[in-house]
């Protein structure tokens, strides 16, 4: 199995620092919003990618942070007269809902940064003692060129970012000793949230998070480290410079970066203005489209997102889908059990498809060709299946058909659709949960019913809802 690595910009094989187990870390969304997207394509991709871990029969240990506490969430909850905490513990649980329309496994861990100060205080002492961070007047700073490596992961050299540093230079921080240096402990401001810390009072630095929670979940050293193209520099290499600093070993053996999701051949970004939310493409489509779309493109290439890409996401999961049925309503109908001989041969020969879905995803996770793999064996199916086909046939394609849609988290059996009085009577259901207090159960109707597209509206005149 090949892995792209952003450190040696080479393919490398895949050889996990323990047998059968694969350590795994993604930089997670930073939550002050819905998210975007663009962030839901590393969330796809990675997935994916522990996907066929899974299906190759490692035990993933997939960790993947929210940052909760971060200039934009202060911004935010000022703006709203919230607290902090409010608007992360809100966006992290429509992340979450968002997450589950589009079939992401839940993670072994999502840390939150809020919930691991003193660890991050921890690891910051270390970098004191040893030499690597200083302070002053209640910042902590990294020292950057005491970290001989640093550059090693986005091919930088300390000298050319010397003389574009001076940009670096942010108010308040011309006290640092480089301008190269960066924070890893910063002082409360008024209205912040804050902590205690042998610095005074005062928050975490954005990259000691990862640095803190990767090694606290995952241990010292993992095999796979993983976020957008836009963090390698600066975010995975200060996580380097901490983490390999403190710890005094190599820090993650794989680097793997996702490629932007753009609009208009342009990237789509929050400070653009030019995204689409998940929650708003959920109310078009089947979320299980989106996930399609990312899947159909390498995930190092750039995509670009547009209404005909997704309308061919949704035709061709549809023909999956249709299949996929197919077999099951011929099973149901089938008129003998057991394979005949020339059955056994078409079923052998269905290997073949197995096989290239695997030299695709081998080949560092090209879902692009995998998904291609994946229609050749729709098409053997819609060619060889029919009515006089046996049960035992019929299953076979079935289960191998569903081992690939697995791995790439696509659901190809439809639910029945669900009908006007039943949602009637969920409603009815969650307004009664809401009357007793019981939140829990409100909220989980509402999670319910948005899982099978139902979305639901409270307005003044009561609840309407619509099907996405
Ligand atoms: P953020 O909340 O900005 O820290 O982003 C969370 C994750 O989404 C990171 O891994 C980013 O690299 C990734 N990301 C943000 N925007 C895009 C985009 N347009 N395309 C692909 N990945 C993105
Ligand atoms: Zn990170």
């Amino acid at each position: 199995m090949k892995i792209y690595n952003t450190m040696s910009k080479q393919k490398e094989e895949f050889t996990p620092l323990e047998e059968g187990k694969v350590k795994m870390y993604v930089c997670g969304p930073t939550v002050y919003n819905f998210i975007h997207i663009g962030n839901a394509r590393p969330m796809i991709v990675f997935d994916t990618v522990r996907r066929y871990f899974e299906y190759k029969g490692y035990d993933v240990n997939f960790v993947s942070n929210f940052t909760d506490v971060d200039d934009k969430i202060i911004k935010k909850a000022n703006e709203e007269g919230v607290t902090a905490d409010e608007i992360s513990k809100r966006y992290i649980a429509e992340c979450k809902k968002d997450m589950e329309g589009m079939n992401i496994e839940p993670a072994t861990k999502n840390p939150l940064a809020t919930e691991e100060i003193p660890g991050m205080i921890e690891m910051i002492k270390t970098l004191i003692e040893k030499g690597f961070a200083y302070e002053k007047n209640g910042t902590v700073y990294y020292r950057t060129r005491k970290f001989a490596d640093y550059g090693k992961l986005s091919h930088k050299n300390l000298d050319d970012l010397q003389s574009g540093g001076r940009s670096l230079l942010v108010t308040g921080e011309d006290e640092k000793e480089d301008p190269l240096d960066f924070v890893l402990w910063k002082p409360k401001k008024e209205g912040e949230p804050a902590w205690p810390s042998p610095w005074g009072e005062g928050r975490p630095g954005w990259h000691i998070e990862c640095s803190e929670m990767s090694k606290k979940y995952l241990g010292e050293q993992i095999d796979i480290h993983a976020g957008g193209e836009d963090l390698i520099f600066p975010h995975h290499e200060n996580e380097i410079a901490q983490s390999e600093a403190a710890n005094g070993k190599p820090f993650a053996r794989y680097w793997m970066h996702n490629g932007f999701l753009n609009i208009d051949n342009r990237k789509m970004s929050k400070s653009l203005g030019n995204f689409f939310t998940v929650r708003e493409i959920s109310e078009k489509y089947d979320l299980q489209v989106l996930r399609f779309f990312m899947l159909s493109a390498h995930y190092r290439s750039p995509l670009n997102f547009s209404a005909e890409l997704m309308e061919s996401a949704k035709s061709g999961l549809e023909r999956i889908v249709t299949a996929a049925e197919n077999l099951k309503y011929l099973s149901e109908k089938a008129q003998t059990d057991k394979m005949t001989e020339d059955e056994k041969a078409k079923a052998e020969k269905a290997q073949e498809f197995t096989d290239s879905f695997e030299r695709a995803m081998d080949d560092d996770f090209n879902t692009a060709d995998a998904v291609s793999a994946v229609f050749e064996l729709v098409k053997y199916i819609n060619t060889t299946a029919d009515e006089n086909s046996s049960k035992e046939y019929l299953e076979r394609l079935s289960d191998r058909l569903h081992k690939l849609t697995d791995v790439l988290g696509i659901i190809v059996d439809r639910e029945k659709e669900i009908l006007d009085e039943d949602i009637e009577a969920l409603i009815q259901e969650r307004q009664a949960a809401r009357k007793e207090k019981n939140f829990a159960r409100a909220d989980q109707i509402r999670d319910e019913l948005l899982a099978r597209g139902i979305i639901l509206e409270d307005t003044r005149e009561g609840v309407k809802w619509k099907r996405a």
